[in-house]
């Protein structure tokens, strides 16, 4: 019973982008193969290309033909109308560093066919607003990163302050100190996001490492108040999570040592804590690990229960990450 009802709430989804124009011009072979309709995805070991390959099938799987249109309409868009009506949702973007995490949540902003998850969130929720006649709503936003288990307000004037998660009986865990800026269109909460981002960059000497080695999480709260039929104001919340993990790939390469073995070892840990929580939900065990990481605590509102919740796990075709690969694919195959 409670399996099937958790599973709903769960959805793992695979997508591979498209072979680069350097792998490309280095001739580098794609491994993996992948079937949209039935779902499955295949990949062949470069080192031994005899062997059949390993294959692995999910509730749905994107390959390097499909559109940000595709991805949104088909597996967000759901998500999405059900934060509009008082849920809370996450979408987290898994997977090795190059493979389209920020691709999928806020992709390319110049082009508005290539535009991600994140600005197409934006639009579909005042489009929904616009529409609505008798509720009224407010949408409020906010930025934060995980960093080596330490919280940062992104959207913060002093971006050397750290956060600390906090619990109330009545409200659960919260992020004490957290800004949120109350957004009235389209253009207020791309501004947030722009602060937020150029903030992110602000003491990185090298924006792509310092976001392999960070989890960056924007909220959006819609609360939607309307009159019942009981003459009374009723008042419904919804929260969506917007999440551009760490990268995946083994971190510690051998002899890490100090500062980034410490980091390396901590990524892991959120990463794989988050693994479990998410197959513990599927599997509709009673215990869910929310407490082993920072992420997944201040996400336990958020994950499970009524929440929603959508994992895309991002590869590559090339065989020279081939084990990565393979790796991401236990990942979500575990997830599922
Ligand atoms: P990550 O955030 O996981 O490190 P990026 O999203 O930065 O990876 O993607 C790496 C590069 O690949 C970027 O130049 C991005 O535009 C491109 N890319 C990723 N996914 C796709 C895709 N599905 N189609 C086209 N280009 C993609
Ligand atoms: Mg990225």
């Amino acid at each position: 019973m409670s399996k099937s009802k958790s599973s709903e709430c769960v959805k793992v989804v695979v997508r591979c982008r498209p072979l680069n124009q350097k792998e490309v011009e280095g001739n580098h072979e794609s491994v993996v193969s992948m079937d949209v309709k039935s779902g499955q995805v295949q990949i062949k070991n470069p080192k031994s290309p005899n062997d059949p390959p390993k294959s692995f099938t999910f509730d749905a799987i994107y390959d390097w033909n499909c559109t940000q249109s595709d991805i949104f309409e088909e597996t967000f868009h759901p998500l999405l109308d059900s934060v509009l009506n008082g849920f809370n949702g996450t979408i987290f973007a898994y997977g090795q560093t190059g493979t389209g995490k920020t691709f999928t949540m806020e992709g390319v902003r110049s082009n508005p066919e290539l535009r991600g998850a994140i600005p197409r969130s934006f639009e579909h929720i005042y489009k929904h607003i616009a529409r609505t006649k008798d509720q009224q709503y407010l949408v409020r936003a906010s930025y934060l990163e995980i960093y080596q288990e330490d919280i940062r307000d992104l959207l913060s004037k002093d971006q050397s302050k750290r956060l600390e998660l906090k619990e109330r009986p009545d409200t659960g865990v919260y992020v004490k100190d957290l800004l949120s800026f109350v957004t009235k269109s389209v253009k207020e909460i791309e501004h947030v996001m722009n602060v937020g981002n150029q903030n992110r960059s602000v003491g990185a000497t090298n924006m792509n490492e310092h976001s392999s080695r960070s989890h960056a999480i924007f909220v959006i709260t819609i609360e939607c108040s309307e009159d019942g039929l009981d003459g009374k104001n009723h008042i419904r919340v919804g929260k969506l999570n917007l999440v551009d993990l760490a990268g995946s790939e083994r971190q510690a390469k051998s002899g890490a040592t100090g500062e980034r073995l410490k980091e390396a070892t901590k990524i892991n840990l959120s990463l794989s804590a988050l693994g479990n929580v998410i197959s513990s939900l599927v599997d509709g065990k009673g215990h869910i690990p929310y407490r082993d990481s920072k992420l997944t605590r201040l996400l336990q509102d958020s994950l499970g229960g009524n929440a929603k919740t959508v994992m895309v796990a991002n590869i590559g075709p090339a065989s020279y990450n081939s084990d990565e690969t393979l790796t991401t694919l236990r990942y979500a195959n575990r997830a599922k």
